[in-house]
């Protein structure tokens, strides 16, 4: 607020005492940003930010609300989140998103859409063992139980934010033997397109995680093999199959750069790699591209809505 020469100086000065000491008055400014278009599979980021203090901050996209933490950045107070689009689920088109918060009493509703576009990704024909494109009858318990497991752990939200850009890199060399997005047929037969990055690893190949965070599951599935889902907060769970060894435990706080594990050829795989997939609040995104960004140079891409005066 700018205080004025004179009467008006008088004035403004009894109006900006008399909101501060009104409970919930909102005098300051709070910005939001986010893109107004972005490519389907690909992470982006929003942001909150106020030069007074703010609590609960949230962002509901794509039916799934993501809790935020408010950070100290600057002259004022900052919550980043990152989200996305699941190449495999998500259609061209505009698509709601709602970022809220409570200064004082009052909870604010910024509302906005992201009109996501068609990116095109290559398709891949494979060879596997024909169990892994057909699956016998008598597996399909477990792998519906399966299913429910990893939902489960990707359902994960915690408050706070144990991730930062760019991550750490999952393995010392990195090759991609098979792109995120990639439309796949295997053995002949079309399946949904490629949830993650597939990185050369010969079996035994340390595996590190890229963010600090907490284990919330590991195991040995049917078709991600032996597994590791890693929380880093606000949303973001990575994940790693075809392991060889898990070197971790569900529950356990692992650092940034830690090995989890070594990579190998369990569950489905035409041959020894690392299964690398990045989980933003159900959507499964492109990891890859992270790695030569930040969250800043994503907002830089995003248009910022001043919210209140
Ligand atoms: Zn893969």
């Amino acid at each position: 607020m700018r205080l004025r020469a004179g009467g008006f100086w008088r004035w403004g000065a009894a109006l900006f005492c008399a909101l501060w000491l009104i409970p919930g008055a909102a005098w300051a400014a709070a910005w939001v940003t986010f893109p107004t278009s972005w490519d389907i599979g690909q992470a982006f980021a929003v942001s909150l930010t106020a030069d007074t203090d703010y609590k609960d901050p949230a962002v509901t996209w794509m039916g799934r609300t993501v809790t935020l933490d408010v950070e100290q950045g600057g002259a004022g107070k900052v919550s980043y989140g990152l989200l996305g689009s699941d190449v495999r689920k998500i259609k061209p088109g505009d698509y709601p998103l709602l970022v809220e918060f409570t200064q004082g009493k009052q909870r604010f509703h910024v509302k906005g859409s992201i009109a996501l576009r068609e990116k095109r990704y290559p398709s891949e024909e494979l060879k596997v063992a024909p169990k892994m494109v057909n699956p016998a009858k008598k597996d399909l318990p477990r792998i519906k139980k399966e299913g429910q497991l990893t939902a489960a752990a990707l359902r994960t939200m915690t408050a706070k934010r144990r991730w930062t850009t760019p991550p750490g890199l999952p393995l010392s060399m990195i090759h991609i033997t098979s792109h995120y997005g990639f439309h796949r047929v295997f053995n002949g037969q079309p399946r949904a397109p490629h949830a993650a990055a597939d990185l050369r690893a010969a079996v035994g190949t340390s595996v590190r995680a890229p963010f600090a965070g907490t284990v919330v599951l590991t195991g040995h599935h049917y078709y991600a093999g032996k597994s590791v889902y890693l929380d880093s907060g606000n949303g973001v769970v990575t994940v790693f199959f075809h392991l060889s060894e898990i070197k971790v435990k569900k529950g356990e706080r692992v650092a940034r750069g830690q090995v989890i594990g070594k990579s190998g050829s369990t569950g489905r795989v035409t041959g020894p790699h690392l299964h690398f997939g990045l989980n933003l609040a159900g959507q499964y995104v492109d990891p890859m591209p992270l790695f030569e960004t930040s969250v800043t140079e994503l907002l830089k891409k995003g248009r910022q809505v001043k919210v209140l005066d």
